[in-house]
Formats: structure tokens, sequence, C-alpha cells
């Protein structure tokens, strides 16, 4: 027989099949060993057949075959054949989507553990009192710890009593476990008549993608939990998808709660043997749910019913490394080989996703109320030049500080959140809340320290620094926010007896650092938790009824096209952590442009007339999804040679313009915002596509563009244009 392999190298000029002998009865999706290039080298079986292209004697036979069952499925395969063609990647590069990175370098092996159990009673002589010690011992345990037993009663009498066949070793595979101190905690809930409608609507739609539009706390976790459940019970499988790691301890302890040992976590935050051994769970069907982040879209699960993707909205679900997946996409071509069920939840969807769902491309479920009619906390609107005009210059308005006061007063729990997104590098008064903005584009211009300017990240024009504002001359000039260690220090300072946590990246470290900070906040070991983007999301502590969002400003004016959008659904999120039982919750939303459209739509809690309005501006100035924004990037140690690499793609990409004008919207070639990322420097080609006509040729363009010390590489709607 013969196997076609692609080899385990992510290079283009490998990225074909080879052909090996190979022993009969080889399974397609083995992971093997192969000859190459006088190495041996890791390779994939992707197809077996009795006949060669070659001579058979030109053939070399396969060194080694690893793993029973094969590590890959057919439909990996087949989606890595997609991926591939789809990013402009070599297959290789696809198919280690799908497995852990441990599993290819075979740096980690199944962990086993010896066992000694006792075979028969055997005649010992009288001064071997600790083999009879040993032997007694056993004989009543029935079995134990091999190093434990050998520990206890010296190894000389242990390997006796082995010889004598009064004990045998047994070697069992245990898995690592991860997370394992996690109780399992679920109260049995009666749904909701909105909640087995959304249900229903799910099960009896014939489309494979369905929305879920919930307000926050409308009980989409319990949805998705019964969706889960059904299909476990028809003999399938699902995938649950959450945007943050520190999410999954969160559904883990109701997923193990419902489905037990079913459920097996996907994420890199797991150590190796962990990630290695809840793989191999899932791959060998004793675990029938992976839940993770992004990466567990690629789970080795077979017969999937149900995918669920909550917070779809998340930048994290697209890929910032090669291939740059949309992890949704991936999810619609899963859903449909397996023809299972796409649930997209969100209580702030992406426009993008809305569109199609209010087109009726999509299933929409709106959910407008929150489990038992609780009322969506209020959001009061504190504006914040009044306050610096009235020479408060802490980050807390009055109101936050009142509202502080009496959330801890009645001992419940308060979140502030900061926003880390374009932090220090959005220029604003704050005198009058003006924002120094783009003639050309309407976006937010960036401060560029090194050459002490203003940039526009979308034309490239570039402006002179300001000292004083255009508007109203006032000289509060800021380009930065305030950091979460001066909001402690704060705190400390006013309210010297509330228990303080932090969360940010500087605070939290190792693969349980947040876990360890939100279990200590949901044990009401602290009153206030501060935190930046890590704290917006998902989490539920019914203690919590005051959210304070000390500079809602700084993600209005991101400069990126949708910073309305990200700034609406951060609102509605953080704001989502307050009131979700018992008392209802406040927010204090602090601003310095108390006005702007968005913050009032945010305020109301109206999606609707958030999405009609957004989606009005995008149709009128052709943004996504109007179009496509495409950026083409050429990094290189050597400036000469990403110069000259930047104009062979724009001179390829100018020739396509030439022939399909109507496809480009924009087109130019410039240095990137941020010219030089660890000595490398970086320039780009940036372009507003019409439509996805061309994207596979500008792929191709970059593929042929790019060589080992040059990099060229392409990203649609990327989520971050510095
Ligand atoms: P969402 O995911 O929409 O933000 P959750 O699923 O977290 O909302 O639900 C919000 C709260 O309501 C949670 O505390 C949850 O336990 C509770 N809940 C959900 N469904 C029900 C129900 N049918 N009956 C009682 N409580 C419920
Ligand atoms: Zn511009």
């Amino acid at each position: 027989m013969f196997a076609k392999v692609i080899v385990d190298i992510a290079h283009s000029q490998v990225d074909k099949v080879f052909e090996y002998s190979c022993p009969d009865g080889l399974a397609v999706g083995s992971r093997v060993k192969v000859p190459f290039g006088g190495r041996k080298i890791d390779g994939f079986v992707i197809d077996v057949s009795p006949l060669s292209s070659y001579p058979a004697d030109k053939v070399k036979s396969i060194a080694e075959v690893f793993d029973e069952p094969p590590a890959l499925l057919p439909e990996c395969l087949a989606l890595t054949e997609k991926i591939s063609r789809r990013y402009r990647v070599p297959k290789a590069a696809s198919l280690r989507l799908f497995m852990p990175s441990e599993m290819r370098l075979g740096k980690v092996r199944v962990s086993v553990r010896r066992f000694a159990k006792f075979k028969s009673e055997v005649p010992l002589s009288a001064s071997a009192k600790k083999q009879a010690q040993a032997l007694e011992f056993i004989k009543n345990e029935g079995e134990a710890d091999f190093a434990k037993f050998a520990g206890k009663f010296g190894r000389g009498a242990v390997d006796a009593l082995k010889e004598k066949g009064a004990i045998e070793v047994e070697e069992r595979k245990v898995a690592r476990s991860p997370f394992s101190d996690i109780a399992p905690t679920y109260e049995k809930k009666v749904l909701t008549k909105a909640q087995t409608d959304a249900i229903e609507s799910i099960e009896k739609s014939d489309k494979t993608v369905n929305l879920i539009h919930g307000v926050t706390g409308s009980g989409k976790t319990e949805i998705y939990l019964s969706v889960i459940a059904r299909q476990i019970e028809r003999g399938k499988t699902a995938i649950f998808l959450v945007p943050e790691i520190s999410l999954t301890p969160q559904m883990l302890s109701q997923l193990r709660a419902r489905f037990g040992g079913a459920a097996a976590i996907m994420h890199s935050g797991l150590s190796a043997g962990e990630r290695f051994d809840e793989w191999w769970r899932l791959r060998s069907g004793e675990a029938k749910i992976a839940i993770g982040a992004r990466s567990a879209i690629f789970a080795p699960l077979e017969n999937i019913g149900a995918i669920i993707i909550d917070e779809e909205h998340d930048t994290s679900y697209s890929s910032e490394s090669a291939p740059r997946y949309s992890t949704v996409d991936v999810a619609k071509l899963r859903a449909q080989y397996n023809g299972a069920k796409l649930i997209l939840g969100s209580a702030t969807p992406s426009v993008e996703t809305y569109v199609k769902a209010k087109s009726g491309q999509y299933n929409l479920i709106t959910l407008k109320d929150r489990i038992n009619g609780k009322p969506l906390p209020e959001i009061l609107i504190a504006d914040m030049t009044k306050e610096v005009r009235r020479g408060n210059n802490t980050p807390f308005s009055a109101a936050l500080r009142e509202e502080l006061d009496r959330t801890l007063k009645c001992g419940k729990q308060a979140i502030l959140f900061l926003n880390r997104r374009g932090y220090s590098r959005t220029v604003m008064c704050r005198d009058c809340g003006y924002v120094a903005k783009c003639e050309h584009c309407d976006v937010t211009l960036t401060y560029h320290s090194e050459e002490n300017c203003l940039k526009c990240h979308y034309c490239g024009a570039r402006y002179r620094m300001i000292s004083a504002c255009p508007d109203c001359g006032g000289t509060h000039v800021l380009y930065g926010g305030i950091g979460t260690q001066k909001v402690v220090a704060e705190l400390n300072r006013l309210f010297p007896s509330a228990r303080v946590l932090r969360m940010d990246n500087d605070t939290v470290s190792g693969k349980d650092g947040q876990y360890k900070i939100l279990k200590q906040f949901s044990q009401k070991d602290a009153d206030i938790l501060v935190g930046t983007q890590m704290i917006a999301k998902g989490h539920d502590f019914p203690a919590v009824t005051l959210v304070g969002i000390l500079d809602a400003d700084m993600s209005l004016y991101f400069s990126d096209s949708r910073s309305g959008e990200r700034t609406f659904q951060l609102i509605t999120q953080v704001s989502g952590r307050s009131g979700r039982a018992g008392e209802t919750g406040k927010v204090v939303l602090q601003t310095c442009s108390p006005d702007n459209y968005i913050l009032r739509y945010a305020v109301g809690y109206d999606y609707n007339g958030f999405f009609e309005n957004e989606i009005a501006l995008r149709k009128a100035t052709l943004f996504p999804p109007y179009s496509l924004i495409c950026r083409v990037m050429v990094t290189c140690g050597n400036n000469d040679k990403a110069l000259q690499t930047l104009k062979e793609v724009y001179f390829a990409i100018d020739k396509l313009r030439e022939s399909r004008p109507e496809e480009f919207l924009f087109l130019n070639k410039m240095h990137s915002p941020v010219k030089r990322i660890q000595g490398k420097h970086r320039y780009q080609v940036l372009m507003r596509l019409a439509s996805k006509a061309l994207i596979e040729e500008i792929y191709g363009i970059a593929v042929q563009a790019t060589s080992a010390d040059c990099p060229v590489y392409v990203e649609e709607n990327p989520a971050n244009l510095s």
C-alpha cells in the first residue's frame, strides 16, 4: 500500500503531497514519521491507496506510525483543504490547528501510573517480616499505588512479593485533569417561556446559524446548556466557545454538574500534559463536550450536534497569527459538515452578524427581558468636563463617590472598569471634550510619541501635536487615561476600610491567576474589583450592585472605524455585571462627551436604535459590512528589503486594480502607524474593497512576495490597525 503524506513543514515550497509505502491497514489521518531529505520528520497521512504514481522502487517507506485511533479525523482533512485555500497557507499550517503543539513535537507522552494488586497468598519464611506486612496490607486493600506501596514497605520486600507471584503490577493511563478543584455547581431551574421558545426555535429552524440576541442576564447560558443536553441525549457532541479563558472555570463548573466527565477543556492556559490528555479524552470519545476559547473550535470531535459561540461580537474570535482565520467562519464550515446547529449569542451582536440575522440569513431569536423581569441597571452619566472645571482631579466623579459610599455601607460589591484599549494614545481636551480627528476619514487620530505627532491609521495623514485645545483653548489636553494602580491608590485614600482587588495584565499571571482573583471576589473577600477589559465579559457576581465605567471615551475615540460599535458593546457588557440577582443595580458612566449619540443609545439599552444609526453610517461611508478593509503587511529587519517588497506587493495589487477598478474603494501604500516592532520595519498596503471577489488573489500576491526574512501577510477587517 502507499500513503499520501503531508510533511510537517509549513513552507510553501514543500506544500505538496509526498508518497511513501506503508503497511496494510494504515488509517487515513495517522501521524507518522517519514524519511525526508536525509532526516526523519513528522507527517500526516491524508490518503491511502494500492497504487503509487512513482515506480515502486523509488518510493521510501514510512518509518513509524503513531497513535491509535489516528489523531486526525476525516473532517479535519476536509477542513484543512478549505482553510488552506481560503487563507493561502500551506496545508501543514492548517493541519497544525487541529492538534495541540505538544503532540506534534512529540514532547508529551501519555502519563501512566503503576498500581500494585493483590494476586494470591504465598508461603513466606518466618524471617521475612516486611514481606508479611506488605502482603497483609495489600490483601486488605486489594490494590495500592505502586510507588507509595514500595515506599512504605521497602522496595526489596515488594519486589520479592512480585517475584513470588503474590502481587502483580499494572500500568494504567491516568488523565492529567485541569481545574480538578472546580466543584460542580448547578441549581436545577425551570426554564422560562422565553427560554423554551428559543430552544424550540433552534430545533425547528432549517437555518444552520442561529443568533440569540438577548440582554445581559436574560438566561442565554441556560439555553446553551439545554441545547447541549439535547444533543448529548441524541448521542452527539458539542463545542462551547467563550471569549475569554477566565470564563471557562465558571462554565466548566456548570458543565461538570450536568455532564460530569463528558466536558473537556481546551485552552492555552493549561499545562502541556493537561492539554494533551484533554485532547485525547475528546478524540477517544470519552469526553463529548469541548469548552474553551477560540482554539477549541478545532476540537477533535465527531458527530457534532451543536456549536455555541458566546459573546459572538468579541474580537478575541479572530486569530492574530497565521492562518488568520475567523472563528465564526470555521464554525460554519464545521456545522455544515456535521449538519449541526451553530448558535451565536450576544447582548450586543456585531453589526455584521446582525445584518445577516435581520435579512433572514440567520435564525434570529430575541430575548428582551432579564430573567424574572428584573430591570436592567440604571446608567447615570457623569460629565467629567464639569468635574474638572469644579477642580475635581480624582478619577471619580461626585456621583460615583456617592454611589460607592452607599454600596459599601450596605455590604454590596462594586466593579470599577478602566478602558485599556487605545490607552494613552487618544488626544482629548478635558475641559470641553474635544477630540482630535482626521479631516479626511472622520476617525480619531492617534498620538505617536516617537515623532511627537498625530496620525490617522486609515489614510496615513499626519498632524502636528497640540498643546492647547483648538476649540476652547483649554490646556488640560490629555493623551492617555488613568492606570489601575492610580485608581487603587485613590480608593485606598477615599475609602480606607474597603477591600480592593485589582485585575489587569500586570497583576494576573500564570494559568489560574485570573481564576484566583475572580474566586476571591465572588467569595466576597473583597468589596471593590478594579480592572480592565478582562473583567468586562460574562462574569456572574450576584452581590455586585454598582459598576463604575471610569473612562467611557477611551474606546469611543480609539482610531477604529468600529469604535462606536465597540463602545456600545463595552458599556452594555460592563453594565450587565450590575444587579444580576436580588437588588437592582446601578452604573455610573464617566465621560467627557456626555452628548455623544453612542453613549445615549447605550444608556437607554437601545440596541436597535444604535444599529439603525450605525448601519446607515456604514452604508453612507462604505465601511464594513459594505466593504472589506484589507491590509497587506510587510515586515523585515532590513529597511531596504522591506521597501523593495512593499513596492512589489503594491505593484501587483495596482495591476489588479487596473483590471477591476470598481473593486477598489481605496488603495495606498505607507508606513504602518507603528513603524517598527522588535527591530522589524513595518510597511503596509491598505485598501478598502467593494467585496471579497479579489481576496484570494490578494492572498496569492502576499504568498508570492514572502521570503524567509521578509514575511508578507494579509489581514481582513483587522481589529487593530497599529
Ligand atoms: P446571560 O448569559 O443571558 O447573561 P445567564 O444565563 O447568566 O444570563 O442568567 C442570568 C441569571 O439568571 C443567572 O444567575 C442564572 O442562574 C439565572 N437564570 C437563568 N435561567 C433561569 C431560570 N429559568 N430560572 C431562574 N433563574 C435563571
Ligand atoms: Zn484619515
